[in-house]
C-alpha cells in the first residue's frame, strides 16, 4: 500500500506543470542512454576491467569522454582527466629447483618463491629460529650467528603464532633483516594451518600493487618451503649446503587511471567548496584472474554490478549535474585498483587534485548486487548526517531507502568510502537494495554470470535518478553534514576542517 502511495504520488508530481519546471535534469534521463553506458562497461571487449590491463585503459578512456561529452572539464589545473597511477605487477615464477644435500626439492610441490629475480648460487645454511630480533634486543635469533654470505633458513609466523596472517605480516621484515645481515637467501619454513597447496598457489600468483615511490624491492631470494613436509624441513634444515637454481619472479610497472571530472557549483559564495562524487570502474579481469569459477562458455567477468552500475549512476549525475548546476562544485572521480584493496582511491585520497579541506562530503556509488529493487541501500547512512536528503531523493523516484544491511560484514571500511571518511570526509556507499548477503546476491557477486544481460534496467535508471537528486541536495545544503557524534571518524573531521 505505501508503495502504491508513492507511485501515485509521483506520478502526480512529474504532471503537474508547476513541480516540472523546479525539477532537474534526472528527471528526464532516458533509460536506453543508461543502457549503452552499462553495456560497453561491462561488455566481454573490456574483458573484466582489470587494472593496469587493456580493458581497463578503455573503460577509463570511455568514462573520460563521457566527461567532455557531458561538459565537465578537467581538475581546475589538471591538463586532461586521467591521474596516472602506477601499479606493479609480480609475475609467477615458472620455475626453479633446490637441492640440499640429497634431496632434490621442486617448485611448488615443496617451494615456492616469494620475491627475488632469477638465482644460481650455492651456499651455507644456517638456521636462525624466527629470523627476528625484537627492538630492545632482548631477544635476537641472529645472536651469535654469522649469516654473511649464506643461506638462511627460519620458521614462519612467530613464536606465538604461525597463522597464514601472520606469516605473511611478518615476511618483509624478516627478508629486511637477513638482507642486512648479508645472507644471500631466505627460506621460510611454512607452518601454518592452511593447506600448503592452496597458500602456495595464491602467494605465488601474479600479484600487483600500488608501485613503491622510491623503495627499490629487496633483490634478496626469499622462499617459502613446505615445513608440513617432515622430508622438506629435514632437508633444509640439516643440509650442509643448498643450492638454488630458479628463473625468478620479474615484476613490471603497469599504468592505470582515476578518471576525474569538474563541474564548478553556481554559487559564488559556495563554489570553492565541492562535493565528491565516486565510483570505482574497475574489475577483476578474465578465467584465472577471476578467482572464481568460469566456463569456456563464460570465462569474463564482467563486473555489471561491481560495479558499471555504480559508474553509470556517476555518469548520470554528471550529465545532469552539469545541465542544471548545483551551488557547490562537484568533483567526479572513477577509481582503478578497486578489487585491489581499494588502492586506486587510497592513491587519490593521498595525493588530492583539490583540497580534501574543501571537500564536504563524498557519495560512493558502488553495487556489490540487488535483491530488493524497491530500495536503495546506504552504507553509513545514519552515520554522516545527510539521511534526509537522500531518503527524500531516494523516494522522488518511488524507492525507500535500508541504511547499513548485512551489519556482520562491516561494507562501510570494505569500499572506497573509507579512504575519505578516514580523513575525516562523511562519506556513505550508496548501492543498489539488498538486505543481507543472500544467495541471490552470491549468485553474481564476484561471478562470470555478473554480465549486462541479468540487469534491471527500470532499476538502474532510478537507481541513477536517486544518486544524482540526493547529490545535487547534498551540494545545495546551507551548512554541510556531519558525522554523528561519537562516531570513530568525528576526530578526523575536526582535524580536517577545523570544526
Ligand atoms: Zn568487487
Amino acid at each position: 500500500m505505501k508503495h502504491l502511495i508513492s507511485v501515485l504520488t509521483i506520478v502526480l508530481v512529474n504532471f503537474s506543470p508547476a513541480l516540472k519546471a523546479q525539477q532537474g535534469p534526472e528527471y528526464s534521463l532516458k533509460k536506453e542512454e543508461l543502457e549503452a553506458h552499462m553495456r560497453i562497461l561491462a561488455s566481454d571487449e573490456l574483458e573484466g576491467r582489470r587494472t593496469g590491463e587493456q580493458g581497463n585503459r578503455v573503460a577509463a578512456r570511455y568514462i573520460a569522454e563521457q566527461f567532455r561529452r557531458y561538459g565537465l572539464s578537467p581538475v581546475p589545473g589538471q591538463k586532461d582527466y586521467y591521474q596516472p597511477v602506477w601499479f606493479e605487477k609480480t609475475l609467477a615464477e615458472k620455475k626453479g629447483v633446490l637441492t640440499a644435500g640429497a634431496e632434490r626439492l621442486e617448485h611448488e610441490k615443496d617451494w615456492i618463491l616469494l620475491s627475488g629475480e632469477k638465482t644460481e648460487l650455492t651456499a651455507p645454511v644456517v638456521y636462525a629460529g624466527y629470523g627476528l630480533e625484537d627492538a630492545s634486543k632482548k631477544w635476537d635469533d641472529y645472536k651469535g650467528l654469522d649469516v654473511k654470505g649464506k643461506i638462511v633458513v627460519v620458521q614462519s609466523g612467530l613464536p606465538e603464532s604461525q597463522s597464514p596472517r601472520e606469516s605473511i605480516a611478518t615476511a618483509g621484515q624478516k627478508r629486511k633483516l637477513a638482507a642486512e645481515k648479508g645472507a644471500v637467501a631466505l627460506v621460510e619454513l611454512y607452518n601454518a594451518s592452511t593447506p600448503w597447496n592452496f597458500i602456495a598457489r595464491f602467494m605465488a600468483g601474479e600479484r600487483l600493487g600500488i608501485a613503491p615511490e622510491n623503495a627499490a624491492p629487496s633483490s634478496l631470494p626469499h622462499f617459502w618451503a613446505n615445513g608440513k613436509e617432515a622430508r622438506v624441513t629435514r632437508a633444509l634444515r640439516d643440509a650442509k649446503q643448498v643450492t638454488i637454481s630458479n628463473e625468478g619472479r620479474s615484476i613490471r610497472q603497469v599504468l592505470s587511471y582515476n578518471v576525474a571530472g569538474y563541474i564548478e557549483g553556481s554559487d559564488p559564495r559556495l563554489k570553492d567548496q565541492y562535493i565528491l562524487l565516486s565510483a570505482h570502474y574497475d574489475h577483476v579481469g578474465v578465467g584465472a584472474q577471476g578467482g572464481q569459477p568460469y566456463t569456456p562458455e563464460d570465462s569474463i567477468f564482467n563486473g555489471a554490478r561491481d560495479n558499471a552500475f555504480g559508474v553509470t549512476g556517476m555518469l548520470a549525475a554528471a550529465k545532469s549535474l552539469a545541465e542544471s548546476k548545483p551551488k557547490r562544485s562537484v568533483l567526479f572521480v572513477a577509481f582503478t585498483g578497486e578489487e585491489l584493496g581499494l588502492l586506486g582511491s587510497r592513491y587519490y585520497a593521498d595525493l588530492p587534485l583539490l583540497p580534501l579541506s574543501k571537500c564536504i562530503f563524498n557519495l560512493n556509488s558502488d553495487g556489490a548486487g540487488y535483491n530488493d529493487t524497491s530500495v536503495l541501500a546506504v552504507i553509513g547512512l545514519k552515520r554522516t548526517g545527510a539521511s534526509k536528503q537522500i531518503e527524500e531523493a531516494a523516494g522522488a523516484f518511488g524507492l525507500g531507502v535500508v541504511g547499513d544491511p548485512a551489519e556482520e560484514q562491516n561494507l562501510f571500511d570494505r569500499s572506497d568510502n573509507v579512504n575519505f571518511a578516514s580523513k575525516g570526509i562523511p562519506a556513505p556507499t550508496f548501492s543498489a537494495g539488498f538486505r543481507d548477503f543472500d544467495t541471490e546476491i552470491m549468485k553474481y557477486y564476484h561471478q562470470a554470470i555478473d554480465n549486462p544481460e541479468t540487469i534491471d534496467y527500470d532499476y538502474l535508471l532510478r537507481y541513477s535518478q536517486a544518486y544524482t537528486l540526493a547529490a545535487r541536495l547534498i551540494a545545495n545544503l546551507a551548512d554541510p553534514p556531519k558525522w554523528v557524534a561519537g562516531d570513530k571518524y568525528e576526530q578526523a573531521s575536526k582535524e580536517l576542517y577545523g570544526y
